[in-house]
């Protein structure tokens, strides 16, 4: 691969704080940023888009990031793209309950940058 690769991630998250933040984060990765801001708009924007690995958050304004990993998962032509849950009421169980929906992965909010980019690494290769 050459360094011009450039993936694309889906970032569905109603808070305009992490959005930035994670945009901020990713800025000197070869990552292209789409972002959506409710659930239904966000499966609707990887329907289109085909992009190559989604950070979920879990809760969405219109239709929650489990339902969304549901129907991701459950759309063949979807269901390839890596799954990241990424939200904050991190209780007892929940990693389970967001795996179990279809999540690939999960990360805890608060993240850190080094924690982004090693998960995108694991699921995005190779990652300029
Ligand atoms: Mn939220």
């Amino acid at each position: 691969m050459t360094d011009q690769v450039s993936h694309v991630i889906l970032y569905i998250e109603d808070n305009p704080q992490n959005l930035r933040l994670v945009r901020k984060m990713l800025s000197n990765a070869q990552i292209n940023m789409l972002s959506a801001m409710d659930g239904l708009e966000g499966l609707k924007m990887a329907q289109r888009e085909k992009p190559n690995l989604i950070l979920l958050d879990i809760n969405l304004p219109v239709m929650d990031g489990i339902e969304v990993a549901g129907h991701l998962k459950n759309d063949e032509s979807l269901a390839h793209i890596p799954v990241i849950a990424l939200t904050a009421n991190a209780m007892y169980g929940d990693r389970e309950r967001y795996l179990e929906a279809g999540c690939d992965d999960y990360l805890a909010k608060p993240i850190s940058r080094r924690e982004l980019l090693n998960m995108l690494a694991k699921y995005l290769t190779p990652l300029g």
